[in-house]
Formats: C-alpha cells, sequence, structure tokens
C-alpha cells in the first residue's frame, strides 16, 4: 500500500511526455479515409431536411435547428459548444397569386422575393413590358414603363452578374413608375419552379411588388411581345417586411495544441429559404463542416491551431448572423475560414479570397491569393488524387466575407453547382437531390483542408 502511494506520487511530478509531432501524410490518409467511409453527414443532414425543414430567419424551426445543431456538436465531443444570440431581419412571404387576364386566362408560377411589399389589397394589374437588359430598359419610352407590370427577362450567365436584376430591379422599375417587378428565376434551367432570393429597394423610391417568376412564363410573355400582343396581369400579394427577430449562431471547436488563440473557422449557414428544405443552400454545407470538424477532433493530436465550426444564421437575409459573429470575436485572430454554401455537388477544391485588413476592395487581392495557395500546397496531392485539388482565386463566402475582411485566408468550397442553380431557392431544393458520395467528398475536401491550415508553421 505505500509503495504504491509512492509510485502514485512520484508518476504525478512527472511531466507529461511531449505530444508526438503529427506526420502530415498519415493525418491525411486517416482524414480522407475517415470522411469517405462514415455516414454521419448524410444522417444528419436526413434529419435537419425533413424533420426541420425550410428554416427562414424568424421561425420556429430555425431556433429548432439551432437547439439541434448545438446537441450534435456535444455529441461528437467538440469544445466550448455554445450558441451565440444575434439578432436578424426577418420578412413575411405571405400569400401570392399571379395571373394573366389577356391574351388569355392563364396562372403563372412566381415567388415573392425577400423584403417585397405586397399589393394593395384586392391586388392590381397592368399591361406587361418585357426588356432583357438593363439598356433595354433605358431605351424603354415612359409611357411603356409607367403604371405597367416590368418583366425583367434576362438570361443566365453566371450567379453573381445575373442576380443583379433580381436585387435591383424592382427598385429600378419603380424609378419610372412601374406598378410591379417580375423578375425571370435566376437559374440557368427551369422546369417551371419560381426561385426565390432576396431584393433591396433604393431609399428614394415607392417599393413595388418584387416578384419571381419562371424561366418558361417569363419567355411566354416575352414572346408574346416579341409578336406584337401585350400581355396583361393581375398581381395579389399579402408579402409584407416583419420586425427583427431573435436567433443563435451555433459553434464547437477543437483546440490548437500550439496556437490555440488562433482559429481557423470552418463556416456555413444554417438559416435557409422558406421554401423546400434547405438540403442544399445551406445544410449540406453545415454538415459538411461539423463532420469535417469531428474527424479533425478525433485524430490522436490536435493542429496547432483552434478549428472551429460556424453555424451561421440569416444568411439569406440580412446577414444578421455573420455581422455578429465578427462582432463579438472581433478581438480573437482568425487565421483562416473555409466556408461551404454552393450546394452538395462535387467539390472541384476551392475558391480562394484573400483581402489587405481593412481594405474595401471588392475581389480578392492576387499577390495574397497568389502566396496562400502556394502555403497550402501540400494538400493539393492528395485532393487531386480525388478531383477536389482546383485552388483558383474566387469568392470566399458570404458569412466568412467579415473575417477574410480582416485578413483571414479565405476559401469557399467550389462545387459543381450544374445540379444547384437550377434547385437553388425553390420548393426542390430537397434531401432526394443530395448525392451521399459527394457530400462526404466535400466533408474529406474541408478536413483536409481545414486541417492543413490550422497546421501550418
Ligand atoms: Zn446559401
Amino acid at each position: 500500500m505505500i509503495f504504491s502511494l509512492f509510485v502514485g506520487a512520484a508518476l504525478a511530478k512527472k511531466p507529461p511526455p511531449p505530444l508526438p509531432e503529427p506526420v502530415y501524410q498519415d493525418v491525411v490518409a486517416s482524414l480522407l479515409g475517415d470522411a469517405l467511409t462514415q455516414d454521419v453527414a448524410w444522417k444528419d443532414l436526413v434529419f435537419l431536411s425533413t424533420q426541420i425543414g425550410a428554416r427562414f430567419a424568424g421561425s420556429p424551426a430555425l431556433d429548432r435547428a439551432s437547439t439541434w445543431a448545438q446537441a450534435q456538436m456535444q455529441s461528437y465531443g467538440l469544445a466550448n459548444v455554445h450558441a451565440e444570440p444575434v439578432t436578424l431581419r426577418s420578412w413575411s412571404r405571405g400569400t401570392l397569386e399571379i395571373a394573366a387576364t389577356a391574351p388569355f386566362a392563364r396562372p403563372l408560377h412566381g415567388l415573392s422575393l425577400g423584403a417585397s411589399v405586397g399589393t394593395p389589397a384586392g391586388g392590381l394589374e397592368g399591361d406587361v413590358v418585357v426588356v432583357d437588359s438593363w439598356d433595354a430598359f433605358t431605351a424603354l419610352p415612359d409611357d411603356r414603363v409607367k403604371g405597367r407590370i416590368v418583366v425583367w427577362n434576362v438570361p443566365f450567365t453566371t450567379y453573381g452578374e445575373t442576380v443583379g436584376y433580381r436585387f435591383a430591379g424592382a427598385s429600378v422599375a419603380s424609378r419610372r413608375g412601374a406598378v410591379a417587378s417580375l423578375v425571370r428565376s435566376v437559374s440557368p434551367t427551369s422546369l417551371d419552379t419560381p426561385h426565390t432570393g432576396v431584393q433591396r429597394y433604393d431609399a428614394d423610391v415607392t417599393p413595388i411588388p418584387a416578384i419571381a417568376i419562371t424561366g418558361e412564363d417569363a419567355t411566354w410573355l416575352a414572346m408574346l411581345q416579341l409578336q406584337g400582343v401585350t400581355p396583361h396581369l393581375r398581381v395579389a400579394s399579402t408579402a409584407a417586411p416583419v420586425a427583427d427577430v431573435p436567433a443563435n449562431n451555433v459553434m464547437g471547436e477543437v483546440r490548437g495544441r500550439e496556437l490555440p488563440e488562433e482559429v481557423v473557422v470552418l463556416g456555413c449557414h444554417l438559416d435557409s429559404w422558406d421554401v423546400g428544405q434547405g438540403a442544399q443552400d445551406d445544410g449540406a454545407g453545415c454538415v459538411q463542416a461539423l463532420t469535417a470538424v469531428w474527424l479533425i477532433s478525433k485524430q490522436p493530436v490536435a493542429p496547432r491551431r483552434t478549428v472551429r465550426v460556424v453555424f451561421y444564421v440569416g444568411e439569406e437575409y440580412g446577414i444578421g448572423g455573420a455581422l455578429g459573429y465578427a462582432e463579438t470575436h472581433k478581438a480573437e485572430k482568425h487565421f483562416a475560414a473555409i466556408e461551404a454554401d454552393t450546394g452538395a455537388g462535387h467539390p472541384f477544391g476551392f475558391k480562394v479570397d484573400v483581402r489587405k485588413p481593412g481594405s474595401t476592395d471588392e475581389e480578392p487581392d492576387a499577390e495574397l491569393v497568389a502566396a496562400a495557395i502556394t502555403r497550402v500546397s501540400a494538400v493539393q496531392g492528395p485532393l487531386k488524387v480525388l478531383d477536389m485539388g482546383q485552388f483558383e482565386q474566387g469568392y470566399g463566402g458570404t458569412d466568412i466575407g467579415p473575417l477574410i475582411e480582416q485578413g483571414a485566408l479565405g476559401f469557399g468550397v467550389w462545387h459543381d453547382t450544374t445540379g444547384y442553380w437550377p434547385i437553388h431557392h425553390t420548393w426542390a431544393d430537397t434531401i432526394d437531390k443530395v448525392d451521399p458520395n459527394d457530400l462526404d467528398a466535400g466533408v474529406a475536401a474541408m478536413a483536409l483542408l481545414g486541417w492543413t491550415l490550422a497546421d501550418l508553421p
């Protein structure tokens, strides 16, 4: 008994053995194997999509999702799991009826755009004028705009370019006296599915209803106009802005072994539009980020820096979650941030977004981007084996934007968006569109890059 007490005391005095230096190749192989064989990401996405579903800012579903996310992070053994309250803007879709009354009666498929006002009680009606660009609209004489319903039938080029018409079309139309603004849904293809999304009124305009219609309906109206026929539409909507709402960002982490005060964020947004299930936008990104951090936490040795998964809220409407996180954590050093927010298709690699700290540039800094790509070159080889190793300058992500502005190295997962844009912000953003293998590939890409960034010397 005395002897064993003595041994215990001696052991207690001994310093802990130094942590073994992780062998990079071993870690990568382990993370890759784990990512491609786990079923956690898929199971979590099935639950989130089918048992919680759409999670718009201010909805009870978003609160349920935040509570669920916190419980999941705890069950995966992450450190410092907690929720952080933020304030979000909100909006009520209400009801929408939209139909042609001439040249013949026919319903159209539409979704009001975020922040849209409704129509006067009883609805409104008007002749249609169709344009396919800002220039075509500018060239219209005033009498072809005033009192009319403007249809922006703009062909899809890239999301970043075409979305400008959704965002600003109503303001531009209202300034010249239009009574409503309809935008062709922002998508390269369509199965008569309208796509919602946010829009904004300029301060100097009278808000008019802003509505997305389908590519098919926009084309129908355009072809009538080409034939000299003026369609006449009736619109009734009860959409309305509502008061700001409280919500919660949720996060958990793996503490770094050498530089725990430096953070690498793996981010996504937990909120979604109020249609569909938010399976690809952005449930997929969230389960990928969470699973990646969980896999990193299971490694025998932590990386040098802290790796933190952050589920932001409010991305689709007002980015209150991203702004709230950046404010709460402004004293922390964010070394790097990865965001997954372009669906669940195969990840080809990463868009790299690095800015000079404090710069207000709209574009990444090419030299800083090139330097960042060089720093993570070790991970390109393993990623390339699975066709996931392309790194090029691009957009990092909305939620991590404030961190990138502060100087964090930004990386946006570069998914194959072939199957994404057609269902983006629609009732069709549902779990059946997600391929579990592509989902797992995204987990692997985030885990490998997340570890690499967090363990850089
Ligand atoms: Zn999104």
